[in-house]
């Protein structure tokens, strides 16, 4: 498998956004966005009001493949939920994910208050990554 790696795309590197020190990615699941009608999916997509509503009337729900919620870990602040979008030129912008950006998402996780309904399986097995960093 020689030159696989200088065959992929260069590779962007996330920071704290309270320290500033590089982050780890987890690779935890990706909760992408979704939106539930045209007023969302045109604000989020800043799309004009006609295509929006066009999507709307195709999906129940739009889900924003270019906008998820991933956790990264800092070496000094820890577990970090980031809400990342993906721009037209590829770059990848990010911030802290809210509350209301939970709302976006198909809400199968809440990073405080893990629902039991769902697979708790999963939810464990996602924890497991961090055995190594909690003494
Ligand atoms: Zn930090």
């Amino acid at each position: 498998m020689p030159n696989k790696r200088s065959k992929r795309k260069r590779v962007q590197h996330f920071f704290c956004p309270l320290c500033g020190m590089r982050l780890w990615r987890l690779g935890s699941t990706k909760y992408y966005l979704f939106y539930q009608n045209a007023a969302e999916i045109r604000q989020n997509l800043k799309i004009s009001a006609k295509k929006a509503s066009f999507l709307a009337t195709q999906n129940s729900a739009y889900i924003d493949r270019n906008s998820w919620i991933e956790e990264f870990f800092c070496t000094e602040h820890g577990r970090i939920w980031l809400l990342l979008s993906r721009q037209s030129d590829g770059n990848i912008v990010y911030r802290p994910a809210k509350k209301e950006d939970w709302k976006q998402t198909n809400k199968t996780i809440n990073p405080t208050k893990p629902n039991p309904s769902v697979s708790e399986f999963t939810y464990r097995m996602s924890r497991k990554v961090y055995y190594g960093y909690q003494a």
